[in-house]
C-alpha cells in the first residue's frame, strides 16, 4: 500500500499543476479580451441640431424635447408649408397615406452611460429613439406588430412618413445619410446607444453582419475607443432587431 502512495500522489500533483496552468491560461485570455464598456455619449450630443429640438443634461441623463418636425421636404407637409414637395422618389407603388406632418411634444430621457442590459427589452410601437434632426425612429413593425410591407409604399422621398401627424423613420433616413454621409452618426435609441448609417470602413453592412439587436461593438469616428452601436441596413429589420441592447429610458409622447 505504501508503495502505491507515491505514484498516486505524483499523479494527483500533476493533475493539480495541469488544472492550475489551464486556469491561468484562461484568465489571461479573458483579460486580453476585455474592451472598454465604460461608455459616455456626452460628446455626441452636439450633433443634435434643429430649431424644433432641444436637450439638457442632468446628472447622468440627457433629456431631449422634440417637436418631431423634419428639416426636409415631404409630400406630407401641408401644401402651404415651404417644405411641401410632391413625391419625387423612385417607388412606382408610392401611395400617400392619410396622415400629415404636425408638431409633437415628445420627450426622451436617456442615460449618458449606456450599458448592456442583462435582460433585453423589446421595442414597442411608437418612438424608440431620436434622429439627430429631431425626427423619431420607429421599429420594424406596423400596427399590430405586422410587417412593414404595406407601409413601405407610403414612405416619402426621404423614406419617412407620418402616423396620423407623428412623422418617423422605420428605415434609413436618407436625408441624413445624404447630408452627413452613409457612415455617419444618425441618432440614438432610447437606451443611449448610437445609430450609424449603413456603411462602416467603406463596406455596406447587412443584418447578417450584426447581432440580434442589430448592432456590434467597434470603433467609430466619434468613439475611437469603441462603443456598441446599431446600424441602419437596407434589409429587415432596418434599425433595431430583437429589442434594445441596453436599458431604454423614458419616452413620453
Ligand atoms: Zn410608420
Ligand atoms: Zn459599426
Amino acid at each position: 500500500m505504501k508503495a502505491l502512495k507515491h505514484p498516486l500522489s505524483l499523479i494527483t500533483l500533476l493533475v493539480l499543476i495541469l488544472v492550475a496552468c489551464s486556469n491561468s491560461d484562461d484568465s489571461v485570455t479573458v483579460e486580453e479580451e476585455v474592451v472598454n464598456t465604460d461608455y459616455d455619449i456626452t460628446s455626441i450630443l452636439s450633433k443634435f441640431e434643429g430649431t424644433n429640438l432641444s436637450y439638457s443634461i442632468s446628472g447622468n441623463t440627457v433629456t431631449f424635447n422634440t417637436q418631431d418636425l423634419p428639416n426636409h421636404t415631404s409630400p406630407y407637409w401641408p401644401t402651404s408649408n415651404p417644405l411641401y414637395e410632391a413625391y419625387n422618389g423612385t417607388n412606382t407603388n408610392w401611395n400617400q397615406n392619410p396622415g400629415s406632418i404636425g408638431a409633437q411634444n415628445i420627450e426622451f430621457t436617456i442615460t449618458l452611460h449606456p450599458a448592456e442590459a442583462t435582460n433585453k427589452q423589446a421595442t414597442s410601437l411608437g418612438p424608440i429613439g431620436i434622429a439627430r434632426n429631431g425626427v423619431v425612429f420607429f421599429n420594424q413593425y406596423a400596427a399590430g406588430n405586422s410587417p412593414l410591407a404595406g407601409e413601405i409604399n407610403s414612405f416619402d422621398q426621404w423614406l419617412g412618413h407620418p402616423a396620423m401627424t407623428q412623422y418617423h423613420y422605420h428605415v434609413e433616413p436618407t436625408y441624413l445619410t445624404q447630408e452627413f454621409g452613409e457612415d455617419a452618426f444618425m441618432g440614438l435609441l432610447s437606451d443611449g446607444f448610437p445609430v450609424y448609417g449603413p456603411v462602416e470602413n467603406g463596406v455596406t453592412l447587412t443584418s447578417s453582419d450584426l447581432d440580434d439587436y442589430h448592432g456590434h461593438t467597434t470603433a467609430t469616428a466619434d468613439f475611437p475607443e469603441g462603443i456598441y452601436h446599431y446600424h441602419v441596413t437596407a434589409d429587415d429589420p432596418y434599425i433595431n432587431g430583437n429589442g434594445y441592447f441596453g436599458t431604454p429610458g423614458n419616452i413620453s409622447n
